[in-house]
This record gives C-alpha cells, structure tokens and sequence, in this order.
C-alpha cells in the first residue's frame, strides 16, 4: 500500500476552504434570511442604549421578565438584568445547578462614534457648531463630509430624560463635519493620516440661521437653541448632563452585486451581539444555565459600572446562584464563555499589516481568536489549548463553518476584548466572532455566512 500525495495531503493538511464553497444552497439562503432580521437591528440599536432598548423589547416578546430576586425559577425560566439601560445580561435558567458552571456569551453594544462634549454649542463666522470628544478608536479623517446622525439623551435639572433622535429618517435633518477643500489642503495634506484631522477639528456643524434681530451677537446659536428648546424643552446648560453621540446617519444595506456582504455602522460589535441575543432568545431548557451578556464601555477599555471590567457579571451570576443555593466562586470556576467581538478580515488591498497565514477571512466562517493582545501577547487571557480543543470539537460537531484568526502581524498587531476581564474571574474563555473589513470606521463590512455562522455557534453553545 503506498499512499499518493493528493491522498496523504487530505489526511494530514488542513484544509482551509471559502465557506460559501462547503455549505448548501439551503444554508446559505438560511444566513440571508438572517440577515434581513440583523440589518434590522442595526438600525435600530445604533447606541448602546438603543441596543438595550431593542434588546429588551425582542426579549420581553420571547418570555423574559426583569430578574426578581425574590421569585424561585426553575429550568427554562427567562430572565434579565438591565444595567442603567446601557448593558444587559439575558438568563435562561439550566437544568442543573449553578454551581456546575454556567455558559456565558459576551458581546459589545458600544461602538466608535463622536461624543458631544459638556459644553459643546458655539458659533464661529455666522455657523453653529458642536464640540465633539471621539469615543474609542476611530481614523479621524474618516468622519469627515459624511451625514451624521445624533442620538442620547438630555437629562433635565429636575430628572427628566429627554430622549433624541435625529437625523436617521429622510425628512429629519442631518450633520456633518466638513473638511477643507483639495485646492486649499496642500499644508493640511502634509501631515500625517493619523494627524489629517484632529481631534478638535471634529466640529459638527449644525445650522447657519440667525434668530432675526438687529442686536446682539452669537445670533446663529441662539437662533439654534431656539429650536432646541421648542423641540426638547431644553436650555444650553441641558448639555452639561447629556450624553449626545453623532454617529453615521446610514442605513444598513446589502453590499456587493450578489448581495452577500452587509455595509453599515457599527457592526463592531453588533455583528456578534444580534447573534448572542437571537442565540439566548432561542434557548429553551438547557442543562447549564446559559447567559447572554450585551456590554458597554469595551471600545474605551470596559471600565465603568456598566463596562464588563466591573463586577457587573459576577453579580449577576451571584444573584442566579441564590436562587438555587449555589456557590458563586464555584459556579465561576466552572463556567465557560465565548467573548463575541470580531477579528480583523484580511483586506484584499491592504494585506500588509497582516499574517496571512493566520488571517481570518472573509466567508470562512466564524472566527476563534485564541489569543489577541498587543506585541508579545500583551493584554490577553490567551485561552488554553484544552478550551480551545472543546470549543473546536462543539463547532465541528454542529458542522458551523469556523476559521482561526489573530489580530495583524505580531509586531504591528493589537487589540483587546473583554474576553480577558471574564478569564480574570476564573472562567474558561476564547474570543470567537465575525470577521469585518474597515473595522471602526463610519461604515463596516461584513459576509452575511459569517454572521449566521456566528449566531450558530452561540445557540450552540448556550442550548
Ligand atoms: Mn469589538
Ligand atoms: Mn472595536
């Protein structure tokens, strides 16, 4: 018996291959499907707080309640916990106790936009204008001469909260940052990309009408919190306690002639939330209790009460254990979590930066990122093997299209996820996700097989 190469190589190679290849007709018009309800959610859940809010209402449609910590539950109860209405963790109660472990998803609901700041309005050469504090990591240059949209809340002296929404439906107005023109840029154009726009260059402009009066100045402005206050009842010193964020005013759209790819804000992490949300949603009577956690504050570093570097989730988990006299250190020890975030597509014009060998890619399938970490694998839980190995089997099993990814070269490369502030609590955690192309910027692409891929393993998972 001699074996030929072609053979030897199916034995013992593995065998990289594009997803859409492996997977059926059926399936695939399965993950457009999905899809349809994914761009759905992104417009609508275009903060954090608008996540929560969705989150909320498709959860409370499906059976959930607000955790009572006086209520027994048993096997199969759906509960959840809003977190300030910034972060949320849905529960479907396991057949087994806490104590065994409990299976967590984690994902974020925050993502990079333009922050207006405490005391943003003023008026500069007959235009008004906002001061804006960039929220995470965004390519400056990017937000520039694209509609955006504005979205948060007022909160009043006496407590009110006054929600707003502008700039999303075609008969509201827009905004923009503008930027200068090519035959005025040539200064501009010498500095650096990370430098073409900086930070206190994001100034949103955001009306030119003077209230009509012959005396006075700052009548731009005036005539703009004029406006303001007819709408919102609000008054400029309103904006010292409110949390306003310009965001792309676009829609989620199919992408690509063959409509295979979604185009849109946000999806980092939204691309991992929605499938850990329909996942939870869809768990029926688990042997583990399983939780869903949909996180802010993780593109500013998690901190915060509602970050997941708080004890946020160890609450939770300790508030489940009392309902069945569960020990909550015990329960971490033997819980598990995938920490949804995505991983950096390789990008077909910028290959550079990355090692194309340990790449994900597009339409592979969902991503297992072991380890992601900055140079030398700083800043990382770095699963183990044995995890990894149990995670690997669970994805084979269920026959979900996966890949392996790592986050650019080693010495360009970084990034961090929850994934580490979990691991840190004594839970088994790898970072698993969707590949996105243009990650951080005013519109992410992604590949719908990815995106269903992503939500299979998370049902998976927590079923
Ligand atoms: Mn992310
Ligand atoms: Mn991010």
């Amino acid at each position: 018996m001699s074996e030929t190469a072609k053979e030897l190589k199916e034995k013992l190679f593995y065998n990289k291959k594009n997803g859409l290849l492996k997977v059926d007709d059926a399936t695939y018009e399965k993950a457009v499907d999905y899809c349809e309800g994914y761009k759905s959610f992104l417009n609508s859940a275009k903060t954090e707080r608008e996540a929560v809010k969705t989150a909320v209402k498709m959860a409370e449609a499906k059976g959930f309640a607000p955790f009572d910590r006086n209520k027994s539950y048993k096997a199969g109860d759906k509960v959840y916990f809003n977190n300030r209405g910034k972060t949320i963790a849905l529960v479907v109660f396991g057949k087994e106790k806490a104590e065994n472990g409990v299976n967590i998803t984690a994902a974020h609901i925050d993502s990079p936009r333009l922050d207006l700041k405490p005391n943003p309005l003023y008026e500069e050469v007959d235009l008004a204008l906002f001061k804006t504090h960039y929220y995470g990591g965004i390519r400056k240059y990017q937000w520039t001469a694209v509609p955006l949209a504005l979205h948060g809340v007022f909160v009043k002296r006496d407590g009110t909260v006054v929600n707003v929404s502008i700039g999303e439906n075609d008969d509201e107005p827009c905004f923009v940052v503008n930027d200068l023109l090519p035959h005025l840029a040539s200064e501009q154009s010498k500095r650096t990309l990370a430098d073409g726009i900086k930070g206190e260059e994001l100034n949103i402009l955001v009306g030119s009408r003077p209230f009509k009066d012959d005396e006075g100045s700052e009548l731009v402005k005036l005539g703009i919190l004029k406006i303001l206050f007819e709408k919102y009842g609000v008054t400029e010193e309103d904006f010292l306690s409110a949390e306003l964020e310009a965001v792309p005013a676009a829609k989620a759209r199919d992408l690509g002639f063959d409509r295979s790819l979604v185009g849109s804000y946000g999806q980092d992490d939204r691309v991992c939330a929605y499938p850990a949300l329909t996942a939870v949603l869809d768990v029926k009577e688990p042997e583990k209790t399983a939780i869903a956690i949909l996180t802010d504050k993780e593109e500013i570093g998690s901190d915060g009460n509602t970050g997941l570097n708080s004890d946020f989730l160890s609450h939770v988990v300790h508030d489940i254990c009392l309902t069945d006299g569960s020990d909550e250190t015990v329960a971490l020890r033997h819980s598990k979590c995938l920490s949804a975030d995505v991983n950096a597509g390789l990008d077909p014009t910028f290959q550079d930066p990355f090692e194309k060998r340990n790449a994900s890619l597009l339409n592979y399938g969902v991503v297992v990122t072991k380890y992601t970490g900055a140079r030398g694998k700083s800043g990382t839980s770095d699963a183990s093997a044995e995890y990894v190995g149990l995670i690997r089997a669970m994805l084979d099993k269920a026959g979900i299209v996966w890949q392996t990814g790592e986050l650019g070269k080693v010495d360009i490369g970084g990034g961090g996820t929850v994934a580490m502030y979990i691991a840190n609590l004594g839970v088994d955690v790898v970072d698993l996700g969707v590949p996105v192309l243009s990650m951080h910027a005013p519109f992410e692409t992604t590949a719908k097989l990815d995106v269903y891929m992503c939500y299979r393993a998370m049902y998976e998972f927590m079923k």
